[in-house]
C-alpha cells in the first residue's frame, strides 16, 4: 500500500468508519539544520527580500515530509488511519547551535467504512473532560471569528493554531489584508502569525477554504492566493476550471497559483496539468475597450480602458493608475509564458512517474 493510503486526521473519532483495532501510538520527527529562524532574526529586511517565502515553503515541505513519515509508521503497524494527529514545531537551541524540529504524532488505527445500515445503529462515543473543555474553547473561537469579532492578540493567535480553527481562515486572511496599511515591521509580524496559523491547519481543509475565499471574496483574493502558493496548497482542479473563467480576476488568480504546488501530485495531476497547459496560451488575450479622446493641441487620440475603468494612451502598455496591462496582469505577476515553462517541467516528470 502506498503511503498516501493512510489518512491522517486530527479528530479522535472517524465519522462513517468503524475502528476495528488500535495499533498504538505513532510519532515521527524531522530535524532540520540551523538558519531557518536565524534568517528571520536577522531582520525584517530579509522578510521583504524574499527569503521568508522560501522559509515558509521549507516549513510546508518539512510538514508534509513528517506526515508522510507518520503514514509509513502507521503502515508498518498495519493501520490505515492515524487519528488524533498533531504536528508541533520546536526550536532547539543551545551551545550556539540552533536546530528546528517538526514532530507529528497520533494513534494508528485499523478502520473499515461503515455501511449505511450499521451507521444508524448508534456507536458509543467517549469524550474526556479535557476534550469537552477544548471543544467549548474551539466553539467560542469559531463563533467570534465568523462574526468578525475576534481580537487578534497573541492569545487568540495561539488558540487559533492550537485548535486548528479552519473556520477562522477568512477572518485571519482579512486581518492579514488589513495589516498591509501598516509599517513594514507590523506587516511582517502579522504575516508570520498568519503563516503559523495556516501551517497548523489540516492541509485539505486549508486548501479548500483558501480557494473558496478567492472565489467569493475579491478583496482578499491576493492574500489567499499568496498563502496557497507559499504553503503548497494548490488545487489543480480549481486552477483548471478557473483558467477558463469569464472573470479575468479568477483567471489571473488561477495563473498565479501555477507558481505553487499542490500538497501531493497523484495520478490525476498529469491530466490536469496537460489541460491547464492547453488553455494557457489563449487565456490572457489583450482584450480591452478603446475610446477616442481629445488630446493636447486638439488632436484626436485613442485610449484603452483597464479593468478598473482608467483610461491610458493606446501606446502605453500599463495603466498609469493601477498598473494592470492590457491582458489584466501586473508587474510581479507570474506571466503565462513563465507559467507554461513551469508546467512543462512538471508535466515531463509526471509523465515519467504515472
Ligand atoms: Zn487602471
Amino acid at each position: 500500500m502506498a503511503p498516501h493510503h493512510v489518512s491522517v486526521v486530527t479528530t479522535s473519532t472517524l465519522e462513517g468508519w468503524s475502528i476495528e483495532g488500535y495499533r498504538g501510538f505513532v510519532a515521527a520527527h524531522v530535524v532540520t539544520g540551523t538558519g531557518l529562524f536565524s534568517d528571520l532574526a536577522a531582520g525584517f529586511s530579509d522578510i521583504f527580500g524574499g527569503r521568508s517565502g522560501a522559509y515558509q515553503k521549507q516549513l510546508a515541505s518539512i510538514k508534509s515530509e513528517v506526515i508522510n513519515l507518520l503514514r509509513e509508521q502507521a503502515i508498518r503497524a498495519g493501520a490505515n488511519w492515524v487519528i488524533g494527529a498533531r504536528v508541533d514545531f520546536d526550536e532547539i537551541s543551545g551551545k550556539g547551535v540552533q536546530m528546528f524540529m517538526v514532530s507529528a504524532q497520533g494513534t494508528a488505527v485499523r478502520a473499515r467504512p461503515l455501511d449505511q445500515q450499521s451507521s444508524d445503529t448508534g456507536r458509543k462515543r467517549r469524550l474526556s473532560p479535557d476534550e469537552i473543555k477544548s471543544g467549548i474553547e474551539r466553539s467560542a473561537l469559531v463563533l467570534t471569528a465568523t462574526e468578525q469579532k475576534l481580537k487578534f492578540d497573541d492569545r487568540a493567535w495561539n488558540s487559533l493554531a492550537r485548535h486548528q480553527v479552519v473556520e477562522a481562515t477568512r477572518a485571519v486572511v482579512g486581518q492579514y489584508a488589513a495589516s498591509k496599511g501598516n509599517d513594514m515591521a507590523t506587516v511582517a509580524l502579522v504575516k508570520e502569525k498568519v503563516n503559523r496559523f495556516v501551517v497548523s491547519l489540516p492541509t485539505d481543509e486549508a486548501s479548500t477554504e483558501l480557494h473558496r475565499i478567492i472565489d467569493d471574496a475579491p478583496n482578499l483574493s491576493v492574500e489567499a492566493t499568496e498563502l496557497i502558493v507559499t504553503h503548497n496548497l494548490v488545487d489543480l482542479a480549481w486552477v483548471k476550471d478557473r483558467i477558463h473563467s469569464e472573470d479575468v480576476r479568477l483567471r489571473r488568480a488561477a495563473l498565479q497559483l501555477i507558481g505553487g504546488d499542490p500538497p501531493l501530485y497523484d495520478e490525476s495531476s498529469l491530466g490536469l496539468v496537460t489541460d491547464i497547459l492547453a488553455a494557457l496560451p489563449t487565456a490572457f488575450p489583450e482584450r480591452v475597450e478603446t475610446r477616442a479622446r481629445k488630446k493636447l493641441f486638439g488632436r484626436e487620440g485613442t485610449v484603452w480602458v483597464c479593468r478598473y475603468g482608467h483610461e491610458t494612451d493606446i501606446e502605453t502598455l500599463r495603466c498609469t493608475v493601477c498598473g494592470y496591462d492590457k491582458r489584466g496582469l501586473k508587474v510581479g505577476d507570474l506571466f503565462p509564458e513563465r507559467a507554461i515553462s513551469l508546467l512543462r517541467c512538471r508535466q515531463a516528470v509526471l509523465a515519467e512517474r504515472f
